[in-house]
């Protein structure tokens, strides 16, 4: 269970991370700025491989959630892998210098030429590909015998079931786009021979993002060792892993997001040793939210308060460009001052200086009245799905991202400039 603010907090009045106050950065770097934790990523990481002792097991990261390389070194130094969807994600993991042998690569639509990026990885290649259909485990084993290798392999298994969270964000139903059914599978399974340039190895699922109850994840587990039961029986050899995905939830308000300790005893209940599972492979998990979520806060300026009679706009620099999830999902954030403020509240609307109704942080969030023009907010929980979502809508350039390690402040993405902005352009 992470928390929006269980690695940020005040000091001396002040919103602080590690000893640092935000306002020291806001002038180190200036605003709009991202600016992490790397304990708030470290510690549920170690959450997880505590957890996990007593199997074999990798935490790959979903690179989508966060991709700065600044932090894909920092987790892979921690003995986490990566869990990559393109060709850019895997050219980040080299840049990063994560071991090829903690990698995996998922995604519906992997291009042959992502494919022999993939294969050649750091000479070695990858630990698997987590292939989503018939189509591409034919195109994949196609590459790979051209290049004299062997693909390693998990069929990504769509076990249909409902993750109980944000449409978009759902995809272990048979209407979403991604994995392959029990019977594809199996299918696959009795047809190896027809694919001789890939290994199958394993089997992986990911339901959805966001999950607040861990019941749809024991469904999914249940429904795999059951796969899984299956295929051993059908294979030549037993499967050597399982890629449970990520998808656990963070508290972003008041929510309760699920305990880490009990997510890692649901899969030792599924797949442990004393678990009645025949798999005795290593375990993947590809968490993105649950260790970045709540290590990043996207610092902003108050530009102007347009006051009203029932309530103000606070119009800050930071915009939908920079931090997409409110426009995209409507989701939530809290908000707040830097410099702790007492006295009289108000209730505003914050937004962005892009030129779309949708461009709000918050509607109705009670804010120090007094608060205007130079003042500082913080926009919570903006760790995952934040910078690596970010774009230059409106031609903003991306904001700086700035790492705490240590209480010492490491700028580890410069502020893009307006030459960043139209490079590759011509007139
Ligand atoms: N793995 C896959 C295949 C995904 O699609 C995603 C996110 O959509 C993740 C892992 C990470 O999910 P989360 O950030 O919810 O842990």
């Amino acid at each position: 269970m992470t928390q929006p603010l269980q690695f940020f907090g005040y000091k001396n009045g002040k919103l602080s991370s590690d000893g640092i106050p935000l306002d020291e950065i806001a002038r180190l770097v200036g605003t709009p700025a991202y600016v992490y934790s790397a304990e708030a990523f470290l510690s549920p990481l170690r959450v997880i491989q505590k957890g996990l002792e007593s199997v074999d097991h990798l935490v790959c990261f979903a690179v989508k959630a966060n991709s700065n390389v600044a932090i894909l070194k920092m987790l892979a130094d921690a003995g986490a892998g990566a869990d990559l969807v393109s060709g850019g994600e895997l050219f980040r993991a080299e840049t990063a210098q994560v071991p090829g042998n903690r990698i995996v690569f998922s995604g519906v639509g992997k291009t042959p030429v992502e494919m022999e990026k993939a294969l050649s990885y750091a000479n070695q290649g990858i630990f698997s590909f987590n292939v989503e259909s018939v189509a591409e485990l034919a195109v994949l084993s196609g590459v790979a015998v051209r290049m004299g290798k062997k693909a390693p392999v998990a069929l990504r298994f769509n076990p249909d079931v409902d993750a109980k969270t944000h449409p978009y964000i759902s995809t272990g139903l048979k209407k979403n786009k991604f994995g392959m059914d029990r019977k594809e599978i199996l299918t696959v399974a009795k047809s190896v021979a027809k694919y001789p340039g890939v290994d199958f190895r394993g089997i992986s699922i990911h339901i959805g993002s966001q999950l607040l109850s861990l019941s749809p994840l024991g469904d999914a587990f249940s429904r795999t060792a059951d796969l899984v039961r299956e295929l051993n029986r059908t294979l030549p050899s037993p499967l050597s892993h399982l890629d449970l995905g990520g998808g656990v939830g963070i508290t972003y308000k008041n929510e309760k997001s699920p305990s880490l300790k009990k997510y890692c005893a649901l899969i030792l209940k599924h797949f442990g040793p004393k678990s009645k599972s025949p798999f005795r492979g290593k375990i993947v998990l590809e968490p993105g939210r649950t260790l970045s979520g709540n290590s990043g806060v996207l610092l902003t300026e108050v530009l102007y308060r347009k006051e009203r009679k029932s309530k103000d706009f606070i119009v800050v620099d930071a915009a939908m460009n920079d931090l997409m999830r409110p426009a995209l999902y409507g989701s939530y954030h809290e908000i707040i001052p830097v410099k702790k403020a007492s006295g009289k509240s108000k209730k505003a609307d914050i937004v962005g200086p892009v030129c779309e109704s949708s461009d709000c942080f918050g509607q109705d969030r009670k804010l120090p009245a007094q608060l205007g023009s130079g003042d500082l907010l913080a926009v919570l929980s903006a760790g995952a799905y934040g910078f690596s979502m970010a774009g230059t809508y409106n031609s903003r350039p991306r904001p700086a991202e700035v790492l705490i390690e240590g209480g010492a402040v490491r700028v580890i993405r410069k502020r893009e400039t307006y030459e960043d902005l139209v490079r590759g352009e011509s007139v």
